[in-house]
Formats: structure tokens, sequence, C-alpha cells
């Protein structure tokens, strides 16, 4: 097995800070915590991405404490030798490797594959009733869940975090596109990976799926929900020079200009202008949709050195961090479709 199996780890032997707990974990982890009735249980991923600390930071904590989940926990902590690689919590993913994220479907080949095969093979094993899988993002973003299916329980679980919801019909090999009716499955994107906001909002959101008897119902009064459709993402080229500057940069493909992340989850009108792009700005940038194919013209208009949008949209900004935006998607947007009304 790539993975290391923990059961019920003594909370007096868990090292203070988490990178010492991660030291002490060494490897990819499954920690297994009995609760007060185990004819039931519940997962937690995190670390899937060794950037993105705010789960990390929740489990550690809690099993610091030393107390009984509702039911049997089983807790992934995947990417813990990208996390310890320095600078500390820097590393999305070790150099030269696959995405952890991008990895749970065939081929499971290389290692990142083979812990994601052994993930998939441990859930089947131990049954969870559902599945949270916690991120963060780069920027300074608000929390937002992302779910492949629109029904109650994949709503219920992310308004344990979050009230935002992107529904996606993206395949990326994601964790959560695991997602089945039996085994509700979704992804929280906490917050900013620096942003102590995002640390309390994973603490606590994991007490109340820790501790609740029942995780996948709405409350019976209704809530109210932002729900985004069929996003689309913005993805660039890994040579692409990006930068973050108030003008445009004459060395980069394309400039982002610090405003833009005042759109987050906001209303971008038609015409409104988002990025500067140099000579090979077009070139290597594609905005994917769920059919894989480019669908950047019809969200967008390139006029001279300038994108603007081409259709009202809602614009999710997921990193300002060149070093990730290289090799990732820099922004998801979705046609304008407000928000809904779930009430009972
Ligand atoms: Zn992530």
């Amino acid at each position: 097995m790539s993975l290391n199996i923990l059961h019920n780890p003594d909370a007096a032997d868990i090292a203070r800070r988490p990178q010492d707990f991660l030291r002490q974990l060494a490897d990819p982890t499954l920690i297994v915590v009995d609760g007060r009735d185990n004819s039931r249980c519940r997962a937690v991923s995190t670390l899937l991405h060794g950037n993105e600390p705010s789960g990390l930071k929740a489990v550690h904590g809690w099993l610091r404490r030393g107390e009984r989940p509702r039911y049997r926990m089983l807790f992934f902590i995947s990417s813990v030798a990208a996390a310890l690689t320095e600078p500390l919590f820097s590393h999305r993913q070790l150099p030269g490797e696959r995405d952890m994220n991008r990895c749970f479907r065939p081929p499971f080949d290389d290692r990142p594959g083979l812990v994601a095969g052994e993930i998939l093979e441990l859930l089947e094993r131990y049954g969870p009733e559902c599945l949270i899988d916690i991120h963060n993002t780069s920027g300074m973003n608000p929390a937002f869940g992302v779910a492949t299916h629109e029904d109650p329980a994949h709503e219920a679980l992310v308004t344990l975090f979050t009230r935002r919801l992107i529904i996606t019909d993206i395949r990326l090999g994601a964790l959560m596109e695991t997602s089945r009716p039996d085994f509700p499955a979704v992804t929280i994107e906490c917050g900013g990976n620096r942003d102590p906001a995002a640390d309390r909002l994973a603490v606590e959101g994991l007490e109340k799926f820790l501790s609740r008897d029942e995780v996948l119902q709405l409350p019976a009064t209704g809530l109210h929900l932002d729900l985004y459709h069929h996003p689309v993402r913005l993805e660039l080229d890994s040579e692409t020079r990006i930068r973050f500057a108030d003008e445009p940069d004459p060395d980069a493909d394309i400039t982002v200009p610090r405003h833009l992340e005042r759109y987050n989850f906001g209303r971008v009108g038609t015409g409104t202008f988002l990025f500067w792009l140099g000579p090979q700005g077009r070139a290597r940038m594609r905005l994917r949709d769920a059919s894989g194919g480019d669908v950047l013209s019809r969200y967008f208009n390139c006029i001279g050195h300038c994108l603007y949008a081409a259709q009202p949209i809602k614009l999710f900004m997921v990193t300002d961090n060149p070093v990730i935006a290289r090799s990732d998607c820099l922004l998801y947007a979705a046609p304008e479709s407000g928000h809904t009304m779930l009430d009972s």
C-alpha cells in the first residue's frame, strides 16, 4: 500500500504543530477514528493539494482534543510530502508529479495515481455515507462549495461550511467526481490559503460534520443558497507568463489587473474589461466547458490587447498566485443565472 492506515491515534501522541504532525505521518495516510456509533461512517479528505492547509489544521486540532465523533470517521491526508517540501505548505504537488486531485480516474499507474486508486478502494471497503474534500483557493476568496450533483444531500453538505455552491459538469478526475446518489461527495473551498478566516471556517464546518446526527438533510424551514451552474475554466499553457499589475506588463502574456478580484462572485456585465493580453496571450489560453471545447469567443471578446466580457457572467477567481496560475486554472466563469431560493 502507498497509504498508511492509523486507527484511533492517541491525542497525546500527536505533535503540537501541523507540520510536525505531517512529519509523524511521513506518507499519505488514512486515519480511522471510531465513533460513538460505528454502524455509520463519514469521510473527510484534506491536503490533496500541499499548499492548502485549512482542512489539515482543522483535522489536526480536532485529533489533538481526543474527542469521539458521532459516527466512525475516515480522515484522508494525502499530499504530505508536497506540503513538507520547503517552503512549507507552498507546493500544490511534488515537482514533476501530476496534480493529486486530477488522479481519481484511470490510469492509476504513477505515484499520485496509485494513492488515488487506494483512496477509492478504501472508500469502497469502509462504505462512508458521504465525503467532504477540503481545499483552499490561492487568492483572498470567499468560501464556496463545488458539487457534480444538484440535490438536497449535496447542498446540505456544502451548507455546513458556506452558502455558495457551484454545480459543475466539467470532469477533471477530481475526488468529488466519484459522488453517487448513495455516496454524496463535495469539494469545500474554505477561502484563501493564508487567510485565518478560512482556517476558522474549516474548524467550524468540520465540527458540525463530526458531531451532527444528520448532515445530508436541509433544514425543514429551507435556506437560501447561491447556486451557479455550468462553469467554464480559463486554462493557461504551462509556459504562460502571467502578471498581476495595474497596467499592462510588456513581458507578460496576460496581465490581470489587481481590481479583478472585486468581481469575485459578482456580476460582470457585457463589455467589462478583464485582462491585458501580450502577443502570445490569446494563443496560450483556453476557456473549457464540459465538452472540453474552447468556448472563449462565446464568453470573451479580444479587442486589440484587451479581453472583455462578451455576455453577462459571474466570475470566480480561483487564484491570484502566478506560480499556481501557470499550471492550473486562473478563474471560473458561469453564465449569469442568479440565485435560487430553496424553500421547503
Ligand atoms: Zn485544492
